[in-house]
């Protein structure tokens, strides 16, 4: 099996099995219990923190540890609305733990602005300016789409909310950017960050929020007060440790390398069959999208699972959905988007792997063809 659906989700590095086992057999102990083995394990939080915050080059603030990115989304803007008249601005692009936010806060009656992407795939700058102003409480944009990979300047923004919008917090959806695209926050003014373990090879169910001041953040539920009360419920240590023993591992300076060259590979192939477009945002190596003219991205997916190779069709959580919101955005044609498949590597991914399975999806389409035609 060839798995090129990595922006779904990753295989775990197989050392976060011993990780897991150590801190779910061994040392197993609460953080918050008074025993010296309880305090090690506060100890040990407090000093992973500040791990994630060096990773993330963050200067100041705090990192809290969510059970998915959905929760951690969802924390950082719900935590974020405050009554009275403000205002909120998301992109056109946001993966749905953010765009569903948004559109709820619409339907409750906030003043909610959707700025549209341009067909580079990244938030329009000029209509941005348009909307940002005095009221603005919160504005979301995220780093890299989960969709196309496009990235958005995340420096530009920071500085277009410092200048038209000073009393607005900056988040940042940035599980598809996280240990994937070289990243620092200190050259930003970003107030909260989003990031996921399973996307980097870690276990399902932890990521972080990063908050860089955490008493603007209002907690979601109230509870024993973990987390400075931002986030309550007894930590995972052996979920947060497996998620930074994922970053010890990475390096994503030299992966960003890698799977360019994978990317580039497996696209000499594939580009030279007649009827197949890739649709290049010139943003993360990790996704693209790949046009399969006149056959159904779909029927695509199901043939090249037959063969065994894992393709996905956009982001999982709307995989179901008919259609794609975002390519739409972005203003890619009616029988494109039908057309199309999301093809996303992982930066361990051999040559030999990426260019059979290349191999296979221009055999499987041409076959395709032939039968419908
Ligand atoms: N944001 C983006 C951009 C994603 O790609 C995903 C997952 O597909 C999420 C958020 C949700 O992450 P999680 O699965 O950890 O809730």
């Amino acid at each position: 099996m060839i798995f090129l659906d990595n922006a779904g989700t990753t295989k775990m590095f197989e050392e976060c099995v011993e990780v897991h086992k150590k801190y779910s057999c061994e040392d197993f102990f609460n953080p918050s219990a008074l025993s010296v083995e309880s305090m090690n394990m506060a100890k040990l939080l407090n000093e992973t923190e500040k791990f994630f915050l060096k990773t993330l080059d963050a200067t100041q603030g705090n990192v809290i540890f969510t059970g998915c990115a959905t929760e951690s989304n969802n924390l950082a803007i719900k935590g974020s609305l405050r009554s009275g008249d403000w205002e909120y601005v998301f992109s056109e692009g946001e993966h749905p733990s953010v765009y569903n936010v948004a559109q709820k806060l619409k339907l409750d009656g906030a003043k909610v602005h959707f700025v549209p992407l341009t067909s580079a795939g990244v938030v329009d700058l000029g209509v941005l300016k348009t909307v940002l102003n005095e009221k603005t409480r919160l504005i979301s944009i995220m780093h890299v789409s989960n969709e196309t990979g496009a990235i958005n300047d995340l420096v530009e923004i920071s500085k277009l909310k410092d200048k038209l919008a000073p009393r607005a917090v900056l988040h940042v959806d940035g599980v598809q950017g996280f240990m994937k695209i070289p990243f620092s926050m200190r050259k930003t003014s970003i107030d909260l960050y989003s990031f996921s373990a399973h996307k980097i090879h870690g276990p399902k169910g932890v990521a972080g929020l990063y908050v860089k001041n955490k008493s603007a953040l209002k907690e979601l539920f109230q509870g024993g007060g973990q987390q400075y009360g931002v986030r309550s419920g007894t930590e995972s240590v052996s979920s947060i440790m497996q998620f930074r023993k994922c970053v010890e591992i990475l390096n994503p300076a030299v992966n960003h390398e890698r799977v360019s060259k994978i990317k580039v590979l497996f696209n000499e192939i594939v580009e030279k069959v007649d009827g197949v477009k890739v649709l290049d945002f010139k943003g993360s190596p990790y996704i693209e999208s790949l046009i399969f003219a006149g056959v159904k991205g779909e029927t695509m997916l199901h043939a090249l699972n037959q063969r065994g190779v894992i393709v996905g069709l956009g982001s999982a959580c709307s995989a179901k959905k008919a259609g794609n919101r975002i390519l739409e955005a972005i203003g890619v044609a009616q029988e494109d988007i039908i057309s199309s498949v999301r093809v996303s590597f992982n930066a361990y991914q051999t040559d030999e792997e990426i260019v059979e399975a290349a191999k296979i999806v221009a055999e499987v389409y041409k076959d395709i063809k032939e039968r419908v035609s």
